[in-house]
């Protein structure tokens, strides 16, 4: 049994629906479903779940919300229409538009666009309606535990199969409770290890992952097979193609994921496992991913090495003031911290000042950073992969500010002015793909 989660823009309009339908038919162990809300048909687009968020608003502020209004029910009037059901869409819309008018909460008005596209293909599969917050138990602990019920789902799996809405639960107190934006990946992940699924299929409307950023290089080639720990490390630096939080109930549970695009459903798009033969890969790693925004701040003090406790003062009062570091490389009588520039600009001068007062290094020096990380499994073992990344940077004519490689087997980390990302990743991406 697969789960088969669909993103909002393979569920934009009915002829998009259309397509999905066709392509849940076509594999009887699609039993599962779950959907997204109607995302962008163009680019110049609204997504669904930002009118019902603007009409809240609107209607919050007095105002009558009408055009944002407009835009929700005329999108499910189409689908409704198209699908050629009637699940009584009006009434439904009516009815949330009560309830908005009472005061009802954000994740309540967000969360109907999955809610009513979940309805319309439910009743267009002929598959049984499951509500998502009567399922799924929202936790608001971190580390994030949420909860399936799987008791009536198996129920109903008996005889028929589901469709359950994306992106929601419900909460400690009942009302709703939804997941972070892009959240119904979060939905299929948890449902399909609660439901001990073969698989959970994604379906986005791209082929898998690439290798690097198409932004970045256009002509990027695919990743077919890749482990969770290394798109753990890319997602981490911005591959966005699968919600991060998503990763942690299927991995825990060894479930494999498979991205699909429903614009290309014969190919085969990224399969996401707990292993692979690295040998059967064509390319010595697997991507490279790159971010800018961060703040390298080093102190160097005369015999650090010697100072016992050194690293941990300085560690104290990121702590105090609930910083985050990314990597602390470091030398005999320096250290540096890297931190993400966004979560230090406003802390930035009273920690460098309780820095000076409490470890009084001989110097202080800061730069911006961009970060860029090479992942692989098993490359970190490879002899000549560090030779390859920093000729080609040195090639390109980028600077190497950091170097971390080591910790982790599967990926090295570069530092690298802000200004050379694009160039440095280009770089490296040509060195092992040519
Ligand atoms: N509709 C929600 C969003 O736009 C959740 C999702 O699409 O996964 O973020």
């Amino acid at each position: 049994m697969k789960v088969a989660k669909f993103g909002g823009s393979s569920l934009a309009d009915s002829s998009a629906v259309l397509r999905v339908i066709d392509i849940i038919q076509s594999d009887p162990s699609r039993r599962v479903i779950v959907v997204s809300a109607p995302g962008k048909r163009n680019p110049d687009d609204i997504k669904i779940t930002d009118q019902l968020s603007n009409w809240r608003t609107q209607i919050h502020l007095g105002h009558t919300g009408n055009e944002a209004m407009e835009a929700v029910y005329s999108r499910f009037f189409e689908i409704e229409k198209n699908l050629g059901v009637n699940i009584g869409i009006h009434t439904e819309l009516l009815d949330i538009e009560e309830r908005l008018k009472g005061g009802a909460s954000y994740e309540y008005a967000v969360s109907r666009g999955e809610y009513l596209n979940g309805l319309l293909i439910a009743e267009a599969l002929d598959f049984q309606f499951k509500d998502a917050a009567d399922v799924i138990r929202v936790s608001n602990l971190e580390p994030v535990e949420h909860h399936v019920f799987t008791r009536p789902l198996k129920m109903v799996l008996k005889k028929n199969n589901l469709v359950i809405p994306g992106f929601y639960g419900q909460g400690e107190d009942s009302t709703i409770r939804t997941f972070s934006r892009g959240g119904s990946d979060i939905t299929g992940a948890l449902i399909a290890s609660a439901l001990n699924a073969s698989e959970y299929e994604n379906w986005t409307d791209v082929l898998g992952m690439k290798m690097v950023d198409p932004r970045i290089v256009p002509k990027a080639v695919g990743i077919p097979e890749i482990t969770f720990q290394e798109m753990r490390e890319l997602s981490y630096m911005g591959f966005e193609v699968f919600h991060e939080e998503a990763m942690f109930p299927v991995w825990k549970s060894n479930l494999p994921v498979h991205i699909r695009s429903t614009a290309e459903p014969n190919k085969l798009g990224t399969l996401i496992t707990p292993n692979i033969d690295r040998a059967k890969r064509k390319y010595d790693i697997a991507g490279i991913a790159g971010k800018d925004g961060f703040t390298s701040l080093t102190f160097k003090k005369r015999l650090m090495n010697k100072e016992v406790g050194y690293v941990r003062k300085l560690l104290s009062v990121l702590e105090r003031h609930q910083v985050s570091f990314e990597h602390i490389p470091g030398s005999i009588d320096t250290v540096s911290l890297i931190v993400e520039s966004e979560k230090l600009t406003a802390k930035k001068d009273l920690i460098l000042e309780e820095i000076d007062h409490e470890c009084s290094p001989d110097s202080v020096t800061e730069s911006q950073m961009a970060i860029i990380s090479i992942v692989g499994i098993g490359i970190v073992r490879q002899v000549g992969i560090a030779a390859k990344i920093f000729s080609a940077l040195s090639e390109a004519g980028v600077n190497i500010e950091m170097i971390n490689q080591g910790s982790s087997e599967l990926n090295v980390i570069i530092g690298v002015k802000e200004s050379d990302l694009k160039k440095a990743i280009k770089a490296i991406y040509h060195t092992f793909v040519a």
